[in-house]
């Protein structure tokens, strides 16, 4: 192994409005901003923390990230909250962590969390993990969150679609006799939201739209006018139910769906439908995710891989300019949701520079990735966050 570049030549600032900056060889572009992140604290350590889940964004270009509630305590009221800000500044600032509050009090559907209190120190809110099922419940915490110019990002799941179903409902559940999760449930309560979104005037955002439906939904929703976002993973765009294995790793909610969706997806990147790209980064023990597609917990981690893996997929591949794609991982979710763009945050890249997805060099926690073991192009050579490295690439072998 060889060091290709010389990360100490690589600027610390970059100019205003430039997305991407070339120099020696390294690309460098603004420090990526995910709005959708698990790290897992207060509550659930094991997993991650904001420690490893900050060193994970740092290796992955990342220098600002929004995570969400489904933690123990659920931020649902300041107190709670104020355990989870707590372990934000504990963990020293490697990357900017925002908070999301809860919609309901403990994610249960049942009754508003104090939003008023929280919306001064919450990025969003959201009860991402589970869906709003009661349109009634639905709508008034919409005209709140309008009334608070604060954004709803909405995970949307019919329970009562689910039927104990963890990957998609399509040809590989049928030939394999696994439980099917159908579309419907994404895009039943997408529809439902759009026209209460519309009607309250809400700013509202969906969570990782995984299928086709849900796409042509949101495309006819932005024509009417509705203040409607959306974010999709990487693995929606690069993978569909033809890449199963019968392994944990490709266990997410939503499930991988059919190649339409995942072509669907796409062209719903291009023609701005699909405003961003987040990870979902979603990270369980080992063993949490040993159990099989059927077994296993629901969630993969993206944020060491999300970049590789879509540069090598989407842009060498010609299906969508690099620019686009630093606009969809670094500026649109900056724009949506209030966060600045600041000039000396910033990540650099080998373009050229091979590797093969290996989680178990990751700094997170969570292993379980579906692109473990891919070829890809694209290494990060250097984090820079607020004018300070925060990631460096260094050779892990010292004969060289
Ligand atoms: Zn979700």
């Amino acid at each position: 192994m060889t060091v290709r570049q010389e990360t100490n030549r690589i600027p610390m600032k970059l100019p205003q409005g430039a997305l991407i900056r070339k120099e020696n060889g390294i690309s460098i572009f603004p420090g990526f901003c995910d709005v959708h992140v698990h790290f897992r604290e207060p509550g659930f350590s094991y997993k991650e923390t904001m420690v490893t889940g900050s060193q994970a964004a740092a290796r992955g270009g990342y220098t600002a990230v929004c995570a969400m509630p489904n933690l123990n305590p659920v931020p649902d009221s300041p107190d709670h909250l104020a355990a989870e800000e707590a372990l934000i500044r504990q963990a020293g600032g490697l990357v900017d962590i925002y908070p999301y509050a809860a919609l309901t009090v403990g994610e249960k559907g049942q009754e508003a969390a104090a939003l008023e209190e929280l919306a001064p120190r919450a990025i969003a809110f959201s009860d991402d993990g589970k869906g709003v099922q009661d349109e009634g419940m639905m709508r008034s915490l919409m005209e709140r969150c309008r009334r608070l110019g604060k954004i709803l990002a909405a995970h949307c799941e019919d329970e009562s679609l689910v039927r104990g179903g963890y990957i998609h409902d399509g040809a590989y559940a049928a030939a394999h006799g696994h439980k099917g999760i159908c579309s419907e449930s994404e895009w039943g309560p997408i529809a439902r939201d759009l026209k209460l979104a519309k009607e309250t005037g809400c700013a509202y955002h969906v969570c990782h739209i995984s299928c086709k439906e849900s796409a042509a939904l949101i495309r006819q929703a932005k024509r009417e006018g509705v203040d409607v976002t959306c974010e999709t993973a990487p693995h929606y765009l690069l993978l569909d139910e033809g890449d199963l294995q019968e392994d944990g790793r490709f266990r997410m909610n939503p499930p991988l769906r059919g190649k339409a969706d995942r072509e669907a997806l796409v062209e719903a990147l291009l023609d701005g439908t699909i405003d961003m790209i987040a990870t979902d980064h979603a990270p369980h023990s080992a063993e949490e995710k040993s159990r099989g597609l059927a077994g296993s917990a629901f969630g993969v981690v993206g944020l060491e891989c999300a970049f590789p893996a879509l540069y090598t997929g989407l842009v060498r591949t010609g299906i969508l300019p690099l620019e686009k794609l630093i606009e969809k991982m670094a500026v649109t979710p900056r724009e949506r949701f209030g966060i600045p763009l600041r000039e000396d945050d910033l990540c650099a890249w080998d373009l050229e520079a091979e590797e093969v997805i290996d989680p178990e060099a990751f700094e997170s926690k969570g292993k379980a990735t579906p692109f473990a073991g891919a070829r890809v192009y694209g290494r990060c050579v250097r984090t820079v966050h607020r004018g300070k490295t925060v990631y460096e690439f260094r050779i892990q072998n010292d004969k060289f």
